[in-house]
């Protein structure tokens, strides 16, 4: 990751306190962290601040990073979100080396460990359904009560569990549950599950297993196999801790791991959960899992937000214990500061208003050299055709102006940016009184925008040339729930912002913009960010608004 890959930690949270200390105190001799993503849907910006934080913290200390898959749950997993996982990841610009594992690989070992716990009196087949073993679980308030299976003999116990994996019972007719503590005080104590029944195809052991580990026994004795040192996930897991313990003491594992436990990652106006965004796909509220609406990495990439971008979001969030909600407008706001940094100017015009320069000679046209980047002229310059025939913005003229409009109005001077200075001298309209067209003359004297008796025009327009400007459709969009705390008032789905997608027909851009690759964000100027979409092809563009210019964050921040 280039100028990232320092070996210095960057920021003194907690997490990297705790590893430091670790490390200086001989916990542990290196440091193995490791993304763990259920491959049931794409990843989101919320999986970012997590694999910022595991692929960070072990970058930062010389150590590294292994990405596994917990796929224990084959009736929710595709390879598709596999590929679609690995992919993210890797844009967002994190090398897990040859360290890709699948909690799959040891589905064998689990299964013996399990054996090994019913061996040892800690594990029993449970035969209540689903819903009594809920009933029988108790409350927050209410201690559970003991199955009536709870007692079996272990010889049975392992007659029943050879013959659950052997496919004798149909599914959920029997569990493998840890045996712990009906009564603890932590539900999750309260004989977990530990195995199903799920006669199911797995996309990576096919129809090998019809019994599966749950998330919850699998998962800390796939970071024991792999040595994890610090097994980091968010809050929601800390109350699971205990049981995590409860097993790899109760376990011959090879290592003992450590989990620490960081915030969550909520924004306003959007929903970070994969059971959510699979709806709002599955329910046609988006296109797909990349819309540029959505908050997955493959909806921001395709919007066109800079993989940079999203990891400075991520350290400026930083790592907290307290859960907490960071605003749209925050994300946004770093976005716009690497884009705005980066992002090449071009021209654009969304909504074309003809203009007709009537003292400019008919066949006539220049190349006026327009710069890429106004603030660093290193970017270096473009040319841009300039003719009698001109597109600008519609919304840069009234013709009746309003006390502050100072741009395009019958008898005023404007500049045309890079190109010269031009006065409107008529209107034309169509029979329902719609201006169809200006008529303007230009002053050859302001050639490059500037005028040599010092006359400033109030306003700077951008401009193309009818002659050459090509078509495309661009896509402007809003946020993809009306409030910022989405579901707020119940029902989620009732929020989905019915406008946050406007598509505008017959936009006009500078022919160069036909060249900009999939993943380059450019500026159309006075217009916003904008990137092709990945439906975009050489006969029909597609541009997406990534962000507007206006900063709403940098503005509330100035006002304090
Ligand atoms: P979701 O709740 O969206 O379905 P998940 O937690 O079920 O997500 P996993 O694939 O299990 O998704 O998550 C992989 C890792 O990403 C976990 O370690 C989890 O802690 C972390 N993670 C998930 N959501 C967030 C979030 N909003 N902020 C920070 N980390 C997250
Ligand atoms: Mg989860």
């Amino acid at each position: 990751m280039n100028s990232e890959q320092s070996t210095a930690p960057e920021r003194g949270d907690f997490i990297r306190e705790i590893v430091a200390a670790d490390l200086r105190e001989g916990r542990v001799k290196g440091v193995i962290t490791r993304f763990p993503p259920e491959p049931n849907g794409y990843l989101h910006i919320g999986h970012a601040k997590a694999i910022c934080i595991d692929f960070g913290v072990a970058r930062d200390f010389g150590g590294r990073t292994n990405l596994r898959f917990d796929d224990t749950n084959p009736v929710k997993e595709e390879q598709e979100f596999i590929d679609g996982i690995e992919a993210d990841v890797r844009w967002l610009g994190f090398d897990w080396g040859k360290h890709l594992y699948f909690a799959s690989n040891y589905f064998d070992q689990l299964y013996e460990w399990a054996v090994y716990l019913i061996n040892a009196g800690k594990a029993y087949v449970d035969d209540l359904t689903a819903d009594e073993i809920r009933e029988h679980r108790g409350t927050l308030t209410d201690p559970g009560r003991n199955s009536p299976y709870r007692d079996r003999s272990t010889a049975e116990n392992l007659d029943l569990f050879e013959r659950m994996r052997a496919g004798e019972f149909p599914d959920g007719a029997r569990v493998l549950r840890a045996k712990i503590d009906m009564a603890a005080p932590n539900i999750n104590l309260r004989d977990p599950v530990m195995y199903r029944i799920l006669h199911a195809s797995h996309p990576r052991t096919g129809d090998k297993w019809c019994i599966y580990p749950t998330y919850d026994y699998a998962h800390g004795q796939s970071d024991a196999i792999e040595g994890i040192t610090h097994s980091l996930c968010t809050l929601e897991f800390e109350i699971h801790r205990p049981l995590y313990d409860w097993f790899i003491e109760n376990l011959p594992v090879p290592a003992r791991p450590h989990q620490w436990e960081f915030a969550r990652l909520n924004i306003t106006y959007t929903v970070l959960s994969k059971r959510v965004l699979k709806r709002l796909v599955d329910e046609h509220y988006v296109r797909g899992w990349d819309d540029p609406r959505m908050p997955t990495i493959a909806g921001l990439r395709r919007r066109g937000f800079p993989a940079s971008g999203i990891r400075d979001f991520v350290t400026e969030v930083g790592v907290a214990k307290a859960d907490s909600t960071v605003e749209m407008a925050m994300f946004e706001h770093v976005i716009r500061d690497v884009l705005n940094r980066k992002a090449l100017r071009r021209f654009a015009v969304l909504s074309p208003l003809k203009v007709v320069i009537e003292n400019y000679p008919e066949g006539q046209t220049e190349e006026m050299d327009v710069p890429n980047s106004p603030e660093n002229p290193d970017a270096g310059t473009r040319h841009v055709e300039f003719g009698r025939e001109l597109w600008i913005e519609r919304e840069d003229f009234m013709e009746e102006p309003l006390p502050k409009f100072f741009r395009l109005a019958p008898g005023r001077e404007v500049r045309l940016r890079s190109a010269y200075f031009i006065t409107c001298k008529d209107v034309v309209k169509n029979s329902a009184g719609e201006v169809v067209e200006l008529r303007c003359t230009y002053d050859p004297a302001t050639r490059g925008g500037d005028s040599p008796d010092g006359r400033k025009p109030k306003a700077t327009l951008h401009w193309l040339s009818a002659a050459n400007a090509v078509l495309a459709e661009v896509r402007l969009y809003d946020y993809l729930f009306t409030r910022p705390d989405p579901g707020a008032d119940g029902d989620l789905f009732a929020d989905v912002n019915p406008a946050s997608e406007t598509v505008l027909q017959g936009c006009m851009l500078e022919p160069a913009l036909a060249a900009t690759p999939i993943g380059e964000t450019v500026q159309f100027e006075r217009l916003g960010y904008f990137c092709p979409d990945l439906d975009s092809s050489p006969e029909r563009l597609v541009f997406n608004r990534t962000l507007t210019l206006k900063d709403g964050w940098a503005k509330a921040q100035a006002r304090g």
